[in-house]
């Protein structure tokens, strides 16, 4: 395969003044550059006009297909890169999802191949992760579902070879499969590349980041030397621009200009919280806000531990991870579309790429790594033109992170407070009342049903001399069950904690005058020594006991004594004459799993 590295609208002597986020190769042809605004989707739908689309020139069935999904205008990724592909150029694009940058790039190759009767694919998208290989699949699959016999095949990790096989080895228009996959069928021999005529490069930094950058030379190397090449990144680190200089000929380059303005949708806030306190500050801001929520932590581990904590506080939660088998993974991502489930708690990988229009919160329960991991994050939310709004917890130690985040990606990151329990109480009434107004059974108009009820009430206050409100305090009873309707744990460390971490002296004092109540009140006898048969052996620390401790029963932390972590076992000092069911709770207390 010869490599394009003499392409000639690339200026390799000027790399090296361009930062990081400079999203432009230096062309010497500056026509090849086209910078645009984002627009926010919604206003690609807004226009009434159903011909939005026509200007390309697509078919009648492509026109049908866009006119079932409701869409009326292109976005302004599509306006710029439909006519290009059309013309059969080389692309390389600036664009994150959300952007309508799918269909830029389905819609010109499915026009293309309309009417195609040959066996083998045409088409090879790459994409980092398999489900963003699903996503970009289903795309193509509805784009084309007026076009017959237009065949998209996904081939992805974690599944069964054999569908796959099976797959390939029939008619196939388009492939679209992560590296690893690709890679492995090429060797066997069991897809079919000779006849691949334009490769799609799908959020190339991501794949970078992930480490396929051998991989997926090695699969371009493979693929015939004559073929259309479509980059698309949301960054553009150098060695994007590197790829993109070797491979790609006399690129059309489109850079969607303020990816500001898709963030904009997105309120960025952050909280200070200590280590110990995340999963308290966690279950209190999803208080205010649960439905449509994305969760992310940084290990497997404690993707599982945080669902079983929010399970057990009532939440519908769902874990999303590597370890989670693929088909569960969909079904996953398919409830949480449908509302089945409003919570998930995801790693970076298994989330790149999630497209759900009603997450409306996303927390950043361990800080991201970088940049791009942080603009992937929160653009989990904010989706086709909707609001969103995003959370970020930092502790003491992360403060300068959240400075160079800031800096990164010029955007200011307001604070907000850990929601107290007044806040959560008056959430609580507010949800109360509108749930008792929402109420099916009063808004019931069947006069008979209503007769029925209005006897019950009757009877009640008759037999049982309850007047309105009573009755009315008896209903709201039932519905919120014998648990207590407002939130009365000590919340004091709340307040603490915002004066805590904002400094650092604050916080040695704080820590001093902790450890200073916890010896008085181990001194004071009002403690007892627990024991538990895990320790240093373990990685457990004392940020582990006492969250496990919290969650697991009604103990708060800041009556959490005396710590000491031996090899194989901890000893902790709890307050005395513990509830006999709380003692229990805590032979059960599982730390780190
Ligand atoms: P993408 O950037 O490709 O991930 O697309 C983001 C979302 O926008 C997807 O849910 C698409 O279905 C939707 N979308 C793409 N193009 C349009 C359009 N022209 N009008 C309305 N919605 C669109």
């Amino acid at each position: 395969m010869a490599l394009k590295k003499d392409s000639k609208s690339l200026d390799s002597d000027n790399e090296k003044s361009r930062n990081e986020d400079s999203p432009l190769l230096d062309l010497k042809n500056l026509e090849n550059k086209k910078e645009i605004e984002y627009q926010p989707l919604e206003e690609s739908k807004g226009n009434d006009n159903d011909s939005g689309f026509l200007e390309f020139g697509f078919n009648q069935s492509i026109l049908n297909s866009l006119r079932n999904k409701g869409y009326k205008n292109p976005t302004p990724i599509q306006k710029a890169a439909i006519p290009e592909l059309m013309l059969g150029r080389d692309l390389l694009g600036q664009a994150q999802t959300g952007t309508g940058k799918t269909a830029a790039f389905a819609l010109p190759l499915i026009e293309k191949l309309t009417g195609n009767k040959e066996i083998n694919a045409k088409v090879l998208v790459m994409t980092p992760t398999r489900e963003l290989a699903t996503q970009v699949a289903e795309s193509f699959k509805s784009y084309s579902s007026e076009s017959s016999n237009f065949k998209t095949v996904a081939i992805y990790g974690g599944t069964d070879y054999r569908n796959q096989i099976s797959a390939l080895r029939r008619k196939v228009d388009v492939v679209v499969g992560t590296p690893g996959r690709i890679m492995d069928h090429i060797r066997q021999g069991t897809f079919q590349i000779k006849d691949i005529s334009c490769l799609v490069l799908d959020e190339a930094d991501e794949m970078l980041n992930m480490g396929f950058l051998e991989d997926i030379e090695w699969i371009i190397d493979q693929l015939p030397e004559n073929k259309q090449m479509v980059l698309f990144s949301a960054t553009m680190p150098s060695e994007i621009r590197n790829i993109a200089k070797k491979y790609l000929n006399d690129p059309a380059e489109i850079l969607i200009k303020s990816v500001k303005k898709e963030t904009q949708l997105i309120s960025q806030k952050f909280l200070y919280v200590q280590r110990h306190h995340k999963l308290d500050a966690l279950k209190r801001i999803l208080e205010l806000n649960n439905e449509g929520v994305i969760i992310f932590v940084r290990t497997k581990l404690l993707t599982t531990s945080i669902a079983e904590a929010l399970e057990n506080s009532g939440h519908t939660v769902a874990v999303l991870n590597g370890d989670i088998p693929q088909n569960q993974r969909e079904n996953t991502v398919d409830r949480l579309k449908k509302g089945f489930i409003n919570i998930l708690v995801a790693t970076d990988v298994a989330a790149r790429g999630l497209d759900v229009e009603r997450i409306k919160l996303v927390v950043n329960y361990d800080f991201p790594f970088d940049k791009e991991t942080y603009t992937h994050r929160i653009g989990r939310t904010g989706r086709a033109g909707r609001s969103g709004e995003a959370i970020l917890f930092v502790n003491q130690r992360e403060k300068h992170f959240l400075r160079n985040l800031e800096n990164s990606t010029r955007t200011k990151i307001e604070e907000i407070n850990i929601p107290s329990n007044k806040i959560i109480n008056e959430k609580r009434m507010e949800k109360l009342i509108d749930n008792v107004n929402d109420s099916s059974l009063a808004k019931d108009e069947n006069e008979e049903n209503k007769a029925l009820i209005i006897d019950v009430l009757d009877n009640l206050k008759e037999k049982y001399s309850m007047d309105d409100s009573n009755i009315a305090m008896a209903a709201i009873n039932l519905v919120i069950g014998n648990k207590s309707f407002f939130v009365n744990e000590d919340d004091s460390w709340i307040h603490k904690q915002n004066n805590t971490d904002r400094s650092r002296s604050n916080r040695n004092i704080n820590n001093r005058m902790r450890n200073s109540n916890r010896r008085n009140n181990y001194q004071n006898d009002s403690f007892e020594t627990y024991k538990f048969n895990f320790g240093k052996f373990d990685g457990v620390r004392v940020a582990n006991i006492i969250s496990s401790i919290c969650n697991s029963t009604n103990i708060n932390g800041r009556s959490i004594g005396k710590i000491q972590i031996f090899n194989d076992y901890s000893l902790v000092d709890l307050p005395k004459d513990l509830h006999r069911e709380t003692k229990n709770k805590l032979k059960k207390i599982k730390v780190r799993n």
